[in-house]
C-alpha cells in the first residue's frame, strides 16, 4: 500500500430480504461520492432481470465450494439454502483505490467481517413491521411459497441480532 493514499473505509450493510436495503443502499451510493457497492458470489440461480457480473458473480456450487477451500472468501455464508460471499481480492482491490466499499451482506457475513475487521462500520435495516416484511416479500412476485416461508423464518433469527450493529435504519419509504 501506498503510505501516503487514504485507504477506504470497508461499511456492512445487513438486513432481512425484502426489508428494501437494496433501494436503501443504491440511494447512499448515488448520494455519495467514492462510495461503492462489493459485488457478492453466490450459488444461487439469478432471478428474472438480474446479471452475472452485476448482481452477483452467479457460480456453481462446487466451484463456490472450491473458493471457499483456497481461502479466497473475506466472509461467506450459507443463506436459504444458497452460498453467499465476498472475495478477498476485490474487497482489497477498492479498499486499496481508497474507495469506501459497502458490503450487503446477511448476519453470519457481518459477524466474520466485525471479526476480520474490526474498524469495519456496521449498519442494520429494519422494515418497519414483520407484516409489512411478508408483504413486501409476496409483492416481488419472484419467489415460490416455501422461499417466501425460508427467507421469513430468516429474517425472525437476523432481526435478533440487531443489538451487534453500529446503526440502525427503519426502512419506511418503500
Ligand atoms: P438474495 O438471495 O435476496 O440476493 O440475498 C439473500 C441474503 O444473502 C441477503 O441477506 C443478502 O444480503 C445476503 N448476501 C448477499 N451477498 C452476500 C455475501 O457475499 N455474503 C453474505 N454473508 N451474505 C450475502
Amino acid at each position: 500500500m501506498s503510505s501516503s493514499a487514504r485507504r477506504g473505509q470497508l461499511f456492512v450493510v445487513s438486513a432481512p430480504s425484502g426489508a428494501g436495503k437494496t433501494t436503501v443502499v443504491e440511494g447512499l451510493i448515488a448520494a455519495t461520492a467514492g462510495v461503492r457497492r462489493s459485488r457478492s458470489y453466490t450459488s444461487r440461480r439469478a432471478r428474472p432481470g438480474e446479471t452475472d457480473g452485476v448482481d452477483y458473480h452467479f457460480v456453481s456450487r462446487p466451484r463456490f465450494e472450491a473458493m471457499i477451500a483456497g481461502g479466497q472468501f473475506l466472509e461467506w455464508a450459507e443463506y436459504a439454502g444458497n452460498l453467499y460471499g465476498t472475495a478477498v481480492v476485490d474487497t482489497e482491490r477498492e479498499l486499496e483505490a481508497g474507495a469506501d466499499l459497502v458490503l450487503v451482506i446477511d448476519v453470519q457475513g457481518a459477524r466474520q467481517v466485525r471479526r476480520h475487521r474490526p474498524s469495519s462500520v456496521l449498519v442494520f435495516v429494519l422494515p418497519p413491521s414483520a407484516a409489512v416484511l411478508e408483504a413486501r416479500l409476496r409483492n416481488r412476485g419472484e419467489e415460490s411459497e416455501a422461499d417466501i416461508g425460508r427467507r421469513l423464518e430468516a429474517a425472525r433469527g437476523e432481526v435478533r441480532a440487531v443489538a451487534e450493529y453500529d446503526y440502525v435504519v427503519v426502512n419506511d419509504a418503500v
